[in-house]
């Protein structure tokens, strides 16, 4: 029976992979690894050994491999995740981050004067990191470190929360490291309870990514890691804009309210420290970099109204000529409809003059025959045959008379 963190079993169906908590809003693996899988002791054949950064996500996800990631790392979210952390921590602070991968972030917080170093599960990636960056980077996981509760001012977790088979503990664990005022800053991915799984196949949506149910255990909405800290004592969460916005979250949480520093107070640190101006200018370039691809995106969608624009307004224009063409064709209709009437109405005029000729011609034959008749039998004539018809009518009626 799989259980959700906060305890809950009464979960609902999401995809064949995992199912959403209806109690606190989290998307739950149905079969996640444990915490033993989760551990690396034989870097050639445990999940998240030697292959799991060599080979798989490489292979499996397209991400670029581990050198190129330690190089590109560096100007993009690692520069993102240290503005963040500037603003509730400036340097000198003793900071560790889980999960650091190559180490490019722990590198870039040392160089900017923290006291950082990181913990990771491969000893052949942590190994990778020492070479690569000269970092201080231990094999985990984090519990079996020997670190002093209540010893460290922050812990970075990034694309870590996600894959923690139990990360109440984890994270409760972490937040013992703390000082009392120490904070997390925390990545993970975004779920969002409006997510429905059909949909995000119809539409081929970015979070179906995250959807790797053999690797990210528990993926969170902003509520439900609200829950989870506040259930381990840290209410205090500051959600900052996430570098990858369209599937990632990514805030700040401490048992404590937060201190926010200014810019300048954050740059005035930087400066203070041996290679910290080298990091200031990092900032600087990536500033000016985001503001120009801004501007960027902004001429992009300009580009995009104004075509649409123009889209439209051919569409219109196009209307216009197909109303156009259906007049003049109503138009052709009604004159040939008209012409067509004015045919008939000849017809049946010819053919009215043409009976009124015939009429009169016969008239005219009758009266020519009545003046042959008196030309030849003359008035008397006339007269006897009128007589003749009146007798007859007079014989009629006598006969008549006598029959009754
Ligand atoms: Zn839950």
């Amino acid at each position: 029976m799989t259980r959700c963190w906060c305890g809950n079993t009464e979960l609902l169906s999401f995809s064949k992979e995992y199912a959403t908590c209806p109690d606190c809003e989290t998307l739950v693996a149905l079969e996640g690894i444990s915490p033993e899988q989760l551990s690396v002791r034989d870097d050639e054949v445990d999940y998240y050994g030697k292959e799991y950064w060599l080979g798989h996500m490489r292979q499996d996800f397209g991400y670029p491999d581990i050198h190129s990631r330690a190089r590109t790392d560096l100007t993009e979210r690692n520069l993102h995740w240290l503005k963040a952390l500037l603003k509730y921590l400036p340097p000198p602070a003793k900071v560790l981050e889980l999960g650091c991968s190559h180490g490019s972030f722990v590198s870039l917080l040392q160089n900017s004067g923290y006291d950082a170093s990181g913990v990771e599960m491969s000893p052949w990636v942590v190994e990778f990191g020492r070479k690569t960056f000269n970092a201080p980077i231990f094999v985990g996981p984090v519990e079996n470190l020997d670190i002093a509760p209540g010893s460290l001012d922050a812990i970075a977790l990034m694309d870590v929360m996600e894959h923690l088979p139990d990360p109440v503990a984890t994270m409760a664990h972490c937040l013992n490291l703390l000082k009392p005022d120490g904070l997390l800053l925390v990545q993970t991915p975004q779920f969002r309870k409006c997510m429905d799984f059909a949909q995000l196949v119809e539409t081929n949506g970015v979070f179906l990514e995250q959807l790797k149910a053999d690797e990210h255990l528990y993926l969170f909405s902003e509520a439900s890691a609200t829950r989870l800290f506040r259930q381990i004592g840290a209410e205090y969460i500051q959600f900052e804009p996430a570098i990858f916005a369209h599937y990632d979250m990514f805030f700040a949480v401490s048992r404590v309210p937060f201190r926010h520093y200014s810019k300048e107070q954050s740059e005035t640190a930087l400066a203070s420290a041996p290679n910290g101006r080298l990091t200031l200018a990092l900032l600087d370039l990536r500033e000016r970099e985001l503001a120009s691809e801004s501007d960027r995106i902004a001429r992009g969608e300009q580009i995009q109204t104004l075509t649409l624009m123009v889209q439209e307004s051919e569409a219109d224009r196009a209307a216009r000529g197909e109303q156009i063409e259906t007049l003049t064709r109503m138009v052709r209709e009604s004159e040939n409809a008209r012409a067509g009437f004015g045919a008939q109405v000849l017809t049946l005029t010819q053919s009215l003059a043409s009976t009124e000729a015939e009429r009169n011609a016969k008239g005219e034959e009758v009266s020519s025959l009545l003046s042959d008749l008196r030309a030849l039998f003359g008035h008397r004539a006339f007269r006897l045959l009128a007589k003749i018809a009146r007798w007859r009518e007079a014989k009629k009626l006598e006969n008549r008379i006598n029959q009754q």
